[in-house]
């Protein structure tokens, strides 16, 4: 897995992503606009991440992972079966890539539009991809498009 991959993981693991929630403040979720009044928390929050409707659709639709099946399936390893490990951890990648764009760059948020941030986080596993043969094949084995080259 590239670098940028392993980040992500290791910094979900550490609640070292920048959400609202970890500074103890309650805000919208940044993809969905959602997840306020949930148990206190805001829905820019791990708490929200992981159940976000738009981080669902995007691991379902380009990941072919169904983040519904368990509570904790964004936090921790999906199984022991390698392909999905990577997917899943491209997946990881692309959600925390795409946040940080939308908290940094206004221009960059899909304004609460759920193709738009599905399609966006789809091109951050694509530029994960660009980085390591492991990412492309397996990619490329649920999606032909993605080109398998060294
Ligand atoms: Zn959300």
């Amino acid at each position: 897995m590239p670098p940028c991959v392993c980040y992500a993981v290791l910094a979900l693991w550490s609640n070292a992503w920048t959400t609202a929630g970890r500074y103890q403040k309650s805000e919208p979720c940044v993809l969905c606009g959602g997840g306020l009044g949930l148990g206190g928390s805001g829905g820019d929050d791990l708490s929200h991440i992981g159940t976000c409707s738009h981080v669902q659709a995007f691991f379902l639709r380009k990941l072919r992972i169904e983040l519904r099946e368990s509570k904790n399936l964004f936090f921790l390893f999906p199984g022991i079966d390698g392909d999905l490990i990577c997917r899943w951890a491209i997946g990881i990648y692309a959600v925390y890539s795409h946040l940080n764009l939308c908290r940094h760059d206004p221009d960059e948020s899909d304004n609460g539009n759920l193709e738009v941030a599905v399609t966006k986080m789809w091109g951050h596993c694509r530029i994960a991809s660009l980085f390591s043969q492991c990412a492309r094949v397996t990619l490329h084995k649920i999606w032909a498009d993605i080109a398998v080259e060294d």
